[in-house]
């Protein structure tokens, strides 16, 4: 009974690196999630192209930690944490801790405008993603039939808001779903009218990559006749309009919004410090400065590295935070001080399609047919589960071979 006790609240990249770091030490881990799977969200948006199934970028936590004496998984929401008194409430129970670990992750920012989160898509979880899907796939089915030109160039035209990673991948994958796949599905329908548009508030693209990188994927989007709108931020949307800052007007039945996150809802409650994107302020050692006992961590924490920027929301992030919780978690109870987070950057990468990708490694910039097939292969390599892994290869190779995104089902939500 006196083995300390760590909660971990959050099985994301955070939540399962400290887990998994933890599973030799004296500890009894409690894992808590709202959901019973690990997400691998770098493919969401393949999930919402037709290109994946969700199950192949999801594996079970009670697979993953069936060996793992020291843990029990429960799945449950955490909807208050109390730091003095230690405990964390659940929908249904209470839960003690002697250590706790908040890896809970980021969720849509929309800054506010209740008319674009209601009419928009995302690609920010699986239901969400799968949404998107059916919304996509429905679409197409409708226009193949419309009669209307006007109606039918508004169903054939899709925005993608915010050109980060995210935002990029989603645009480049959609303008390749339409131009290898729907084109041959729906023969008779003509897709001159057919557009995907790319709005960037600034005046460039994924900003944390290097100018190269910047420059090389907007030739690469603009190669994929994506249009690329910068300096341009979505003022609103109705479902049919989307207007412009400018005041422009597009219309349009698809706007998909990748242009923001926050740190997790459940943070709100606490009197913490709290930065950009609602992110926790953490100690170096990615302690809270009020409350020891307790690690931030991932996209939750802010936390600033040594060019004074504060670290991205990236699973790399996120995964060694993981390591270094659980390293500082162990030399606490040995009565040693924790040691400070230094974040080891593995490089920058993100896909915009077919052989098409951008790459930042070893402080090399690089993009085109190797980033991509680096891209592919380092996304199968991190998938969980082996299973997942020879699907995912399988998928991508027959896609690649016969201009296909196979998971073009619309499924009852
Ligand atoms: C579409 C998309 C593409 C991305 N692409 C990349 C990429 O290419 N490369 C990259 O490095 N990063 C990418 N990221 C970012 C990366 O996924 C995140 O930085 C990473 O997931 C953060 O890890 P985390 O552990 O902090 O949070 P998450 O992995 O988000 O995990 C948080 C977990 O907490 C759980 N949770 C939240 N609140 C509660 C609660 N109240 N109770 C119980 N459980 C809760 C959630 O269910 C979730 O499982 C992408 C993100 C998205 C959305």
């Amino acid at each position: 009974m006196n083995t300390p006790h760590v909660v971990i609240i959050g099985a994301g990249f955070g939540g399962l690196s400290v887990a998994r770091q933890l599973r030799k030490a004296s500890v009894r881990i409690t894992l808590i999630d709202r959901q019973n799977y690990h997400l691998f969200q770098p493919l969401l948006y393949q999930v919402a192209i037709a290109g994946l199934l969700p199950s192949q970028i999801a594996y079970p936590l009670r697979t993953i930690f069936r060996r793992q004496k020291n843990l029990t998984f429960q799945m449950s929401e955490a909807t208050e944490i109390n730091l003095d008194g230690r405990y964390v409430r659940l929908n249904g129970s209470v839960i003690a801790y002697d250590y706790l670990v908040l890896a809970v992750g980021a969720e849509t920012n929309f800054f506010g405008m209740e008319s674009i989160k209601q009419e928009s898509f995302e690609v920010k979880d699986i239901q969400k993603a799968i949404s998107t899907r059916n919304h996509l796939l429905k679409i197409f089915e409708q226009a193949s039939h419309e009669m209307d030109a006007d109606k039918r160039r508004a169903m054939l035209t899709f925005i993608v808001v915010g050109g980060g990673p995210t935002g990029v991948e989603t645009a480049g994958a959609l303008a390749e779903l339409i131009s290898h796949v729907m084109v041959k599905d729906f023969s008779g329908m003509q897709f001159k009218d057919a557009r995907v548009i790319l709005l960037e508030a600034s005046d460039h693209l994924i900003s944390s990559y290097p100018d190269e990188l910047r420059h090389a994927t907007y030739d690469l989007l603009r190669h994929k006749k994506v249009e690329i709108l910068l300096d341009t931020k979505l003022a609103d949307y109705n479902g049919h309009y989307a207007t412009l800052g400018d005041g422009e007007q597009i219309a349009t039945n698809t706007v998909i919004w990748t242009a923001g996150i926050k740190a997790a809802k459940v943070l709100d409650m606490l009197q913490v410090e709290r930065a950009g994107m609602g992110r926790v302020r953490v100690e170096s050692t990615l302690q809270l400065p009020q409350n020891l006992e307790v690690f931030v961590l991932g996209d939750a924490a802010y936390l600033v590295d040594g060019n004074g920027q504060p670290l991205p929301m990236l699973s790399t992030v996120a995964i060694q935070q993981g390591k270094r919780t659980a390293y500082n978690i162990q030399r606490i109870i040995k009565g040693t001080a924790p040691e400070a987070f230094h974040y080891k950057d593995p490089g920058l990468l993100a896909t915009i399609g077919r052989n098409a990708a951008v790459a930042r490694i070893w402080g090399v910039s690089f993009s085109g047919f190797v980033a991509w097939v680096i891209w592919v292969f380092l996304h199968i390599y991190r998938l969980i589960g082996f299973r997942n892994r020879i699907l995912v290869f399988i998928n991508w190779a027959w896609d690649y071979v016969f201009y296909e995104n196979q998971i073009r089902l619309i499924m009852k939500e």
